[in-house]
Formats: structure tokens, sequence, C-alpha cells
């Protein structure tokens, strides 16, 4: 067993990470043991992962590993996450991230995996999150890796991306705001999944929206 008592923030990040992950699961974020979740220690060589096999309904202090950014598992009695690459790599690239939060979520994994954008609609989504791009699976056709994921994050102003028939990827300086991200990207899909169906249901090839006011201001304006 390594000591880990140079990381005096573990216990903390720790607890924070199982609130995240406690909280993507009741949102219904992520079930079953697929995403994960991550934090960097404050020591900034080091972070805090979800290992393999281990629901995020699941997470405990006993379960979540420490590992080196040089990919070193320090304590754990669990196999590393097939995550864990692009995790560290994410990390190395930028110093900003402090977090991240990957989660299967049914709505925008639903976009991916129909190869759509999720469109950025709202005035939220524009603000908090501008772009999410849609990452291809790999070369060899699998889950993506640090080698597809990487490239797109080198772009400091992205904070959110959207992984072909797989999943969601949200970064923060903090593990709620990757959080934030999770929710606001499936929330994003849900919207876009609305507002095409009420265009198609309503025959309308382009959204006409009101330049002010409510809907029916414009109306009567016109
Ligand atoms: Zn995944």
């Amino acid at each position: 067993m390594s000591d880990l008592s140079r990381f005096p923030d573990l216990p903390e990040k720790m607890d924070a990470l199982i609130a995240s992950a406690r909280r993507c699961f009741d949102l219904r974020l992520q079930t079953n043991a697929g995403g994960n979740l991550s934090m960097r220690l404050a020591t900034g060589d080091a972070i805090v992962i979800k290992p393999s096999g281990v629901g995020f309904a699941e997470c405990t202090r006993d379960n979540l590993q420490v590992v080196l950014l040089d990919g070193t598992v320090l304590s754990s009695s669990h196999k590393p996450s097939k995550d864990l690459g692009f995790h560290l790599d994410l990390y190395r690239i930028r110093p900003d991230i402090n977090a991240i939060v990957h989660c299967h979520s049914p709505w925008a994994t639903g976009y991916a995996s129909a190869g759509i954008e999720i469109p950025c609609l709202t005035v939220q989504t524009i603000e908090k999150i501008g772009r999410m791009p849609l990452i291809p699976l790999s070369a060899a056709g699998g889950p993506q890796t640090e080698e597809d994921i990487s490239p797109v994050f080198r772009d400091p102003s992205i904070c959110a991306a959207v992984l072909a028939n797989h999943g969601t990827i949200g970064v923060g300086k903090t593990i709620m705001a990757a959080q934030y991200l999770a929710e606001i990207i499936e929330e994003t899909a849900q919207i876009a999944f609305l507002r095409d169906t009420l265009l198609t249901t309503h025959s309308k090839a382009t959204v006409s929206l009101p330049r002010f006011g409510t809907a029916a201001d414009a109306t009567s304006s016109n």
C-alpha cells in the first residue's frame, strides 16, 4: 500500500467525487458501472478516479483509485478504468482542468449514436459551452482514446464534447463545474430533440423566433 499522506486533500476530493457520482446516478445520467469521473489532487501530479467495474452509486473512499499523471496506480485492488488514459492525458495537456465527468447519458448518447452533433440552442448552452464537438470512434472502430479526444481539447475554449456511439465529457476547474456540464449537455439534447420533433410536427423547415418579448407580442405587432 502506498503512502497517500502526501495528498492532504485526498479525503475531501474523494468525498466531492462520491457526491458528484451519486448525483449523476440519481439524475440517471449514468447507471450501471460505465462512465467515469476524476479530480486532480492539489499536488498537481496525481488524480483520484473511479476504477473499472464500480458503479457511480457504489463509489466509496475504499474503492476510488489514486493515479499519478504518468499512469502509476498508487493504491487499489481494482482494475484501472478503460477511460484512465484519456483522463490522464486531459490533465496533462490542460493545466486549467481539475475535474472530468464522463457519462453515457441516454439523450446525448442518442444524438452521438445518430452521428448528429448536439446543437447549442439555448442562451445558457451558448454561454456555458459554446461548442460541443462530436468526436468519432477511434481509427480502429473502437471506443475513443486520448488519441481521438485530446486533439479536440487542446483548444482551451472547449469544455464539453460528445463521443460518437459512446457518451459525453465535461471538464472544469471544479467537480461541480464539470458536473453542471454533464447535466447541461443532457438537457440540451432533450431540448434539441423536442425542438426538432415540434418543427416536424408543425411542418416547419426553419425556426421563426420572436425578436423581442413573447411570441404573442411579436404576432400582435406584425
Ligand atoms: Zn465511457
